[in-house]
């Protein structure tokens, strides 16, 4: 199938910053409310912050994929919403998670918010395949 099929689930991968740091609390009411609606809506992915920083990654029907990504984008509490790699998949990566999530510590992690920021700046074609790699191995130990 082409890209843009409608019946291939849709990933989006996007990087943005915390209008602050958030405390466990406020990640927690984040995460609470995409748990709930993207369990309605058949979206799946996962979520990174470390300092400030968002990396998420959404999977599901293109148009809900987009739809819910334009109201993620309004959301006052980040800016500096930015794509990283969009695209038709032949199937979710992270097909059991509404939404994963991990506070990225030092280690690889940490590491893929600066290439974040690189690549945001130098549009680096490998930092959604680092993403990526990370979120799998994460939801290959801790999916059960
Ligand atoms: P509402 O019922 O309108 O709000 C639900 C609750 O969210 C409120 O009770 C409140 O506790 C909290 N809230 C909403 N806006 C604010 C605000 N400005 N400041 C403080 N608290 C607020 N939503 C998803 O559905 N799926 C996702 O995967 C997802 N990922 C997100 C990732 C990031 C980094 C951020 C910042 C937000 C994300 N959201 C996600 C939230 C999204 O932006 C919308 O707030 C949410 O989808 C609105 O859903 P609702 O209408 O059901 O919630």
């Amino acid at each position: 199938m082409t890209h843009g099929s409608r019946l291939e689930p849709y990933r989006l991968i996007y990087a943005s910053s915390a209008i602050r740091r958030l405390n466990a609390h406020e990640l927690e009411e984040i995460l609470a409310v995409a748990r709930r609606n993207n369990a309605h809506l058949g979206i799946t992915g996962m979520l990174l912050y470390r300092n400030g920083g968002f990396i998420q990654l959404l999977e599901g029907p293109e148009d809900t994929v987009l739809e819910l990504f334009a109201t993620i984008k309004a959301d006052p509490r980040h800016s500096s919403v930015m794509v990283l790699d969009e695209r038709s998949v032949d199937k979710p990566a992270l097909s059991d998670w509404s939404m994963g999530f991990c506070e990225v510590g030092e280690g690889e992690g940490a590491g893929l918010f600066a290439l974040t920021e690189r690549a945001i700046d130098e549009q680096l074609a490998d930092t959604p395949r680092a993403i990526l790699r990370f979120m799998r191995n994460f939801y290959a130990i801790n999916r059960d």
